[in-house]
């Protein structure tokens, strides 16, 4: 579904990512840790081009995104994304957060895109929620929405930076039962996450990032529990 072939990316002066190489399988849950600065979330953000990639290639479902005639309403067609703050549009409700990239992007009718939106409403529990403005939400209700978003345009592939890092934890709950559910129906995501029982749970294989490389991965429970490199060693006594 996703192949990453020698991916850089700097800042200026700054090298962020040194060179990746992954291939994420049809239906895999891959989740990411590693360090802050480590550079999760600029590998996340490359793959829907977010950031454009210094060098390297990126192909989602055989199409190379980093390909600059490849149009980005294409990508973000096919690749969903979450973010840890939410960023719903505030002046939006909640059913016009969720339907207007199906109308804008899509060319959707908009009596369509209402209907796929309850759909998914009720998928987060939360239809009665449909006409409120963002800001009378609670964080893990803010999540679910714009999770719903993201799957209104029917994504191949979703991503997640740090879903729950925003959230009081009596709310950190509902949002993971929402992914896990996706995980069940077989959606293919990558997940940056520092809930490492959820990352044991849900994850098909683990990512440990150090100073812009994949330094470590496997089978979660295998990397918890035998982790080879010093490093891992390292960040996972501080986080388990
Ligand atoms: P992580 O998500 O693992 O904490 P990031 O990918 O956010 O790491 O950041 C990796 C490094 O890249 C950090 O040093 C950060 O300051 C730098 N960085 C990220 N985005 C930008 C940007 N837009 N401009 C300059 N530096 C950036
Ligand atoms: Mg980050």
């Amino acid at each position: 579904m996703i192949e990453v072939k020698g991916l850089h990316k700097s800042f200026g002066k700054l090298q962020v990512l040194k060179g990746i190489d992954d291939y994420i399988a049809k239906g895999e849950v891959v989740v990411v840790i590693g360090p802050s600065g480590s550079g999760k979330s600029t590998y996340l953000r490359c793959i829907n081009r977010m950031e454009e990639a210094t060098s390297g290639q990126i192909l989602v479902d055989g199409v190379d995104i980093t390909d600059k005639n490849v149009e980005i309403n294409q990508i973000r067609q096919k690749v969903g994304m979450v973010f840890q703050h939410f960023n719903l549009f505030p002046h939006m409700t909640v059913l016009e957060n969720i339907t207007l990239a199906p109308i804008q992007v899509k060319k959707m009718n908009p009596e369509e895109a209402k209907k796929v939106a309850y759909t998914l409403l009720d998928k987060v529990g939360l239809r009665e929620k449909a006409d409120e403005y963002p800001n009378k939400l609670s964080g893990g209700q803010k999540q679910r929405i714009a999770i719903a978003r993201a799957l209104a345009m029917n994504p191949e592939v979703m991503l997640f930076d740090e879903p729950t890092s925003a959230l009081d934890p009596e709310m950190v709950k509902e949002v993971l039962e929402v992914i896990k559910d996706l995980a069940k129906e077989g959606m293919t995501m990558m997940i940056v996450t520092h809930e490492m029982g959820f990352a044991k749970e849900v994850g098909t294989r683990l990512v440990f990032m150090d100073e812009g490389k994949i330094l470590e991965e496997g089978k979660p429970k295998e990397v918890f529990d035998n982790p080879r490199e010093e490093r891992t060693q390292i960040f996972l006594s501080k986080v388990l």
